[in-house]
């Protein structure tokens, strides 16, 4: 025997029916052989299980918000160094060094090294941090380019 919850949808009255099984359900209700013990009508159907709907569609709405978190995160975070922070280029380890050694006001900047930049400020003791990918929001437009050395 199965029990489904079961609604009239003439008189919207919710009942319970107990059934050899999914097919004697089935069959009965397509004959028009499940009467609403309200109004006798006809047009029954299973009612749409609220509580196993939701708790179903718990888990995928949990993972997205936790997706979206973490997106929302990243796109501050790149959001705060585009707006707090100087675009200097390929100049990064100059101007890095410039504010180290006090020659220019310190200024939160961020830009692109070499890897042999990159150890050449980690050697002299200059804080760098790399930004990964993500966390990187795009150069602007106008930035000026150091031109390359001929
Ligand atoms: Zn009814």
């Amino acid at each position: 025997m199965i029990r489904y919850a079961l609604i009239c949808h003439d008189c919207d009255h919710a009942f319970e029916g107990w059934f050899a099984n999914s097919q004697a359900f089935d069959r009965l209700s397509k004959r028009g052989q499940i009467d609403c013990p309200e109004c006798a009508g006809h047009q029954v159907g299973k009612q749409i299980m609220a509580p196993a709907v939701r708790s179903s569609d718990k888990a995928l709405p949990g993972k997205m918000d936790e997706e979206a978190l973490v997106k929302e995160f990243v796109r501050r975070a790149r959001q705060h160094v585009s707006q707090n922070f100087d675009y200097v280029g390929d100049g990064f380890a100059e101007e890095a060094r410039a504010m180290y050694y006090g020659e220019q006001e310190d200024r939160p900047i961020w830009g692109e090294t070499t890897s042999d930049e990159r150890e050449a400020l980690a050697e002299e003791g200059i804080a760098a941090m790399p930004l990964p990918a993500p966390f990187a929001p795009r150069p602007p437009k106008s930035a000026k380019r150091k031109q390359p050395l001929n």
